[in-house]
């Protein structure tokens, strides 16, 4: 046993990792899904979707999590996966969940572990009906990230806010727990100024993204807007963005998280970019540090995941970029299997101290990859049982 602020960790579970580190989601189609003592029976909420194909795809092969129960809405439930869903991404569906029925969402699940994909304002119900039953919820949805007893996780940024959970039932007197994971466009940013803030202390930030169509869900924006054109408003982004981060680099004191003080300013854009959410940064600094300093200090961040060797830990979680042109949306959104954020052009700013520019891919790392990672995390620390 170790330990890391407070929070007591296992050593990593004996289990082996199966999918190469260079690639995300291309198993062997015709594997089905495997049921095995040492593996955790998951149910994927909203599995049609966006965010929902991604956890079908990432769980492909998972060495720890089997896909179990797959739950939609209405319009799908009682139909095969493969009937409900315009697959869209570029691996192929795996055949054996093709083949699975999908749930209603007021099915009683028996699968420890939920992945929620649900939209917004749907998801908050369910998700509160499920950790009452027992459930753990991994959810992408916005509905509990600001609640002050639900953790909001990055697992490389705050892992100790897990201890969330004992406060969660204590207060709401279930068994489950819910844990989210950030809106997408925070997710990048924030993933840096955790060892920035750890080594130079950060209070302002200034962010411009270029956020793809695929974080507006399929089938998301009409072509006709999307198509030579870049919109300057996405409904409610803005201030997740600058709350959000906030959240996550706050401390956890008695019980609860204080806020990190940091002033955050965000534009938030929509670009005719498929996949990945690049973002130009601005930050202020309490005490402005050297470039070299900065670089490096961003250039050798590890952390607890790459620690315990998660699954779907990228071996570097931020990739610092030297050319002059990166990264890019299309070059660099896969990098680490699309769990790492990359990031360039980091020079001094005129405003405030540093600038530069971001890259994270919304889907995953933003979305179901980070989800995935965060019950990784629990599952490491003992959190998640096969029962
Ligand atoms: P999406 O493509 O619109 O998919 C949502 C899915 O939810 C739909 O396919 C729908 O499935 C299902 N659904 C709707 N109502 C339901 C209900 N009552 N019960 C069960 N299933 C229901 O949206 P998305 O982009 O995947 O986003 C999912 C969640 O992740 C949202 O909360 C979003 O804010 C969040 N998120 C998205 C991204 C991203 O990059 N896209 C990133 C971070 C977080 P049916 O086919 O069954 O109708």
């Amino acid at each position: 046993m170790g330990s890391v602020e407070g929070i007591a960790l296992r050593k990593k579970p004996n289990l082996t990792l199966v999918l190469p580190d260079d690639q995300a989601g291309t198993a062997n189609i015709e594997t089905p899904p495997r049921e095995d003592s040492m593996t955790i029976r998951v149910a994927v909420l909203g599995a049609t979707g966006t965010v929902g194909q991604r956890f079908i795809q990432l769980l492909d092969g998972h060495p720890w999590f089997t896909l179990a129960a797959l739950v939609g809405s209405e319009r799908s439930a009682g139909r095969t996966y493969a009937e409900a869903t315009r697959w869209v991404l570029d691996t192929p569906m795996p055949a054996a969940v093709g083949r699975m029925s999908i749930l209603p969402d007021d099915a009683d699940l028996d699968t420890p572990l939920v992945f929620s994909a649900l939209p917004s304002k749907t998801a908050g119900a369910i998700e509160q009906r499920l950790a009452r039953a027992g459930h753990i919820v991994c959810s992408n949805a916005s509905d509990h990230r600001a609640d002050p007893d639900v953790p909001l996780l990055i697992p490389e940024v705050n892992p100790e806010h897990l201890e969330l959970i004992a406060v969660q039932r204590a207060r709401r007197g279930w068994s489950g727990a819910i844990v989210t994971n950030p809106n997408c466009t925070a997710t990048g940013p924030t993933m840096l100024l955790r060892p920035l803030h750890d080594s130079f202390g950060i209070n302002k930030l200034l962010l411009m993204s270029m956020q793809a169509l695929s974080g507006a869900g399929y089938p998301g924006v009409p072509s006709y807007d999307a198509i030579d054109n870049v919109i300057p408003y996405i409904g409610g982004e803005e201030p997740k963005v600058e709350s959000e981060p906030c959240k996550m680099l706050g401390q956890f004191r008695n019980g609860q998280i204080d806020p990190a003080p940091i002033a955050i300013s965000a534009h938030c854009n929509r670009v005719p970019v498929l996949e990945g959410h690049l973002e130009c940064l601005s930050i202020g600094f309490t005490k402005r540090p050297p470039l070299d300093e900065l670089v490096a200090t961003l250039r050798n961040f590890r952390a607890l995941p790459q620690e315990l060797g998660l699954p779907s830990a990228p071996a570097q979680p931020i990739i610092v970029r030297d050319e002059p042109d990166r990264p890019q949306s299309r070059r660099d959104r896969d990098a680490g299997r699309g769990m790492s954020t990359s990031v360039g052009r980091i020079r001094p700013c005129a405003l405030l101290d540093y600038k530069l520019v971001c890259l994270s891919h919304n889907t995953i790392r933003g979305a179901a990859g980070g989800s995935l990672l965060n019950a990784e995390l629990m599952y490491a620390q003992g959190m998640l049982h096969t029962g």
